[in-house]
């Protein structure tokens, strides 16, 4: 027996990036998989069919999908793929469940096993197949660059025959994994740089970066590594150290976000109307509804003398190292269960039994149990 393993070509607006590279393909052939791609999967990172060997291509996805133990993706499937799949057959991508209530009751219909990347668990053994963060280290070092190309200014201190030009100011709000990665390469490209979370750990992690740390006083550590909302006194605390940074800066970049919420606001319109001429926001955040009350998803908007760059799927634009990151997470979530070239799942497991979303006919997850079945 084989296992089978179905790799779709991504169809949502923006995505360009592939579940599979020629490497993990390799690999995953070794521990016994076939594997089936969908002809012209990773076309978008300019991974040609061709690059794939041992691999066999289908163009049509359901057909693809049919046979497969496994079928793996980025963005949730549409609708039709989870139709044609097996019943008991597993699928691993990024769902967003609260986002798909349908997709997701189907999945639990349907006895698809449902692996979410967004779900696996933060601990240190999930490490390598945590997906949110080798993204989001992706997307912080590219905010940087799409600000440096929208800022009409050089980052780096520079001297010149006729003058010398003074470094400039960037400041990174949200100091996870790509608000950490955006204030490292923002030193990189010769700025001054400033970090502030709402996390005091991230004052120490910020320094370590050769930042200087916006401290509020404000500590908002939620559950699991993340924060929590904010009340309206913390936020007028905050505001009212903050907006100084904000109106000194040159450049900004907004990573906040909070599980399951929408974007909090970070930079208000006052504070934008206040800021320096020719000044740039680039928030990393917008997919949610964006850090800044100007914020426009999908575009990039001049509010005064200010730019505001709302970009949407950022790793999709370093499609080829998103899609090699991103199949590598998933390869070391496969090999948790792929055993003896069958599937055996493992409910002991505190990464099987997190990740999963659906399984046998239940939603497994509780908070998109809640939302979804109320
Ligand atoms: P995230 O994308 O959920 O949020 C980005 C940042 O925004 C966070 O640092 C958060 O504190 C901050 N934020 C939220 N509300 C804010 C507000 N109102 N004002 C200012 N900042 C605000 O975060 P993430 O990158 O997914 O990481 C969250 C945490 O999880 C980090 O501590 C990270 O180190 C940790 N983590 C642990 C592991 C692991 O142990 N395996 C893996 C990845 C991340």
């Amino acid at each position: 027996m084989t296992v089978k393993i179905a790799v779709l070509k991504e169809t949502r607006p923006n995505e360009r990036r592939v579940a599979m590279v020629p490497a993990v393909a390799d690999k995953l052939i070794k521990l016994g998989a076939q594997i089936q791609i969908q002809s012209g999967a990773g076309d978008a990172v300019k991974l040609p069919d061709a690059a794939f060997k041992d691999v066999s291509f289908v163009a049509d996805a359901r057909t693809l999908v049919a046979e497969a133990d496994v079928v793996v993706g980025v963005q949730p499937p549409d609708v039709e793929i989870v139709e044609a799949m097996k019943e008991g057959a597993i699928l691993i991508s990024f769902v967003y469940a609260h986002k798909e209530p349908a997709l997701t009751k189907l999945l639990r219909d349907r006895k698809i096993t449902c692996f979410a990347m967004e779900l696996v668990p933060r601990i240190t053994r999930a490490q390598a197949m945590d997906a949110l963060s080798s993204q989001a280290a992706l997307a912080g070092y590219y905010a940087v660059l799409l600000g440096a190309t929208n800022i009409a200014r050089m980052l780096p201190m520079m001297t010149t025959a006729v003058g010398s030009i003074r470094p400039q100011r960037a400041l990174v709000m949200g100091l996870g994994v790509a608000g950490l990665q955006a204030l490292a390469t923002a030193r990189r490209l010769g700025a001054m740089t400033e970090g502030y979370d709402v996390r005091p750990e991230t004052k120490e992690q910020a320094e370590s970066l050769g930042a200087k740390f916006v401290d509020t006083g404000v500590d908002a550590r939620g559950t699991g590594g993340y924060a929590r909302e904010l009340t309206q006194e913390e936020q007028d605390k905050i505001a009212a150290v903050v907006t100084r940074h904000i109106q000194t800066a040159d450049l900004i970049i907004t990573t906040a976000a909070i599980p399951g919420r929408p974007s909090p606001k970070l930079i208000s319109k006052v504070q934008v109307e206040g800021m320096k001429a020719g000044s740039v926001i680039v928030d990393l955040a917008a997919e949610g509804g964006g850090n800044c009350e100007y914020t426009q998803p999908g575009a990039s908007v001049q509010i005064g003398q200010v730019t505001i760059v709302g970009p949407l799927n950022v790793p999709s634009m370093l499609g080829e190292h998103a899609s090699e990151l991103y199949a590598k997470n998933q390869f070391n979530l496969i090999e948790l269960f792929l055993k003896d070239k069958a599937v055996a799942l493992d409910w002991s497991d505190e990464i099987i039994a997190k990740t999963a979303l659906t399984h046998a006919g239940e939603i497994r997850n509780d908070a998109a149990k809640k939302a979804i079945e109320g």
